[in-house]
């Protein structure tokens, strides 16, 4: 008896070169077959797919369910665990915040998904300087890694450093084989185009996952089509150390606040509004608003919504104008060129598509990408490489990413005709269905020296080891 038959499923796994109708089983939370036809009567479950796609789950390598913490300009990111557990994703990297409060949310608000999270580094925060010694960060890296932590994020768009520093925290996260992230932007350069320019020196000879490169092809500096053919010369130079996404969706995610003499803080903002002609003060943004270039971030029916126009002005005014806003500064032509880019040996250039999504209503990966094979962009194959196959192999998690016999039953299910995906299961559990939410807590990934933590937080939770990453091999 298996547990459970997915029947008549379009099974698309690259790594095991299998594309076509199959049935697959799962026993105990593992594959145990993908073949063409099972006995229904030996499924303790059996669910018809009808000709649904099921691929390996989306392994989301970018995207947000905790905040740092210490500071009030973020909004409870918990609520996305729900959201993008129903977009189909079952794996997340939470890139930059905290481990216990993304535990926290995780018990509170959580919906079945495998997370790993890494710590965001804020001065004052959960690093005690902007001019941090060695010492210090290398007892930062260690110390996070304790808290369930699988690493850190430098925040080069919102707290940036100087360079020296980043390649300092950098070189300890790669002793220490921490997972070490980037959003570009020191004090030297900000976060665009310039800014990765100065990431190869940055990195010297360590490794680096480099956030969301479609964020610095917004054409700042440059146009769009020039900036995103640098940002991907600027990988292929860096090919064996770094790793790296990009997200397809058109909005982004930032905040508006500002300094009492009503200018915006924080670089994204500021580049923002002056891409489109605002001034990066609190005019430009009621401005902004108020034509509907930018909208608000709040709570709707437990999710995170948008708001625009007078009602976002109103929210952000009396949240003293610290509030999240989304501004639609992605371009399709940098999203459709880095995620389809090749090297010659047929591998992707950036590795995987992510979201950046979570807690902001972006989490449209798997439908973006299938429009992506809709208008012949990628094949099938190609779209199951960047969702779910590389991004295993980014984070080391083997035993995903593929549907191998004894791999974890980790699946998402695709209707192809609507181009979203309706159901989901993580270790053969079913954790969306219809677009909805159907499980609570989740699997909290950790490293070995988070195990005590994680035991204590009373949640599940799985030991990764970082050495089989992409980033460490
Ligand atoms: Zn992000």
């Amino acid at each position: 008896m298996v547990d459970l038959i997915l029947s008549n499923a379009h099974v698309v796994d690259p790594h095991n070169k299998t594309n076509g109708l199959f049935d697959l089983s799962v026993t105990k939370g593992k594959i145990d077959s993908v073949k063409q036809h099972s006995d229904s009567s030996k499924g303790e479950v059996v669910i018809d797919l009808k000709g649904n796609l099921a691929i390996p789950g989306h392994i989301d390598t970018h995207a947000h369910l905790s905040s740092v913490g210490g500071d009030t300009w973020d909004s409870d990111r918990s609520y996305g665990h729900k959201m993008i557990a129903e977009s189909g994703t079952t794996t997340v990297l939470d890139l930059a915040g905290n481990p216990s409060i993304m535990s926290e949310g995780m018990k509170r608000r959580g919906a079945g998904l495998n997370v790993a999270c890494i710590t965001g580094l804020q001065p004052g925060e959960t690093i005690p300087s902007e001019n941090p010694t060695m010492d210090v960060i290398r007892d930062v890296v260690n110390r996070e890694k304790k808290n369930g932590a699988i690493g850190l994020k430098i925040l080069g768009g919102y707290h940036p450093l100087s360079p020296e520093i980043t390649s300092d925290i950098i070189f300890q996260a790669n002793n220490q084989q921490a997972w070490i992230a980037l959003h570009v932007g020191t004090k030297d350069a900000g976060s665009n185009i310039l800014g990765l320019r100065e990431v190869p020196e940055i990195t010297d000879k360590g490794r680096l996952h480099v956030a969301h490169i479609n964020s610095y092809a917004r054409g700042l500096i440059n146009n769009v089509e020039e900036e995103s053919s640098e940002a991907l010369d600027l990988i292929i130079k860096m090919r064996s150390q770094w790793v790296t996404e990009a997200y397809l969706a058109s909005i982004n995610g930032t905040n508006g606040l500002c300094d009492e003499d009503g200018n915006v803080v924080f670089d994204v903002a500021r580049n923002c509004l002056t891409i489109r002609g605002y001034e990066p003060n609190e005019k430009g943004i009621r401005k902004a608003l108020s034509e509907g270039y930018g909208a608000a971030l709040v709570l709707k029916d437990e999710r995170m919504g948008l708001i625009t126009g007078e009602d976002a002005i109103n929210i952000w005014e009396s949240n003293l104008t610290n509030q999240a806003f989304c501004f639609p500064v992605n371009s399709p032509v940098s999203a459709f060129k880095l995620t389809t880019a090749k090297y010659s040996d047929e591998e992707f250039i950036v590795d995987a598509i992510s979201t950046d999504g979570g807690a902001l209503p972006r989490n449209v990966a798997i439908e973006k990408t299938m429009s992506l094979v809709k208008f012949g962009a990628l094949s099938l194959n190609e779209a199951v490489v960047k969702l779910s196959y590389n991004p295993s192999k980014m984070l080391g998690l083997l035993n995903r990413g593929h549907f191998s016999e004894g791999a974890e039953a980790d699946i998402t299910v695709i209707d192809q005709s609507l181009g979203k995906a309706v159901m989901s299961f993580v270790n053969g559990k079913m954790i969306m269905k219809d677009g909805k939410s159907v499980a609570d807590g989740g699997n909290w990934l950790i490293l070995s020296e988070g195990k005590e933590t994680a035991e204590n937080s009373g949640l599940p939770y799985e030991i990764i080891d970082l050495s089989k990453s992409k980033l460490y091999l």
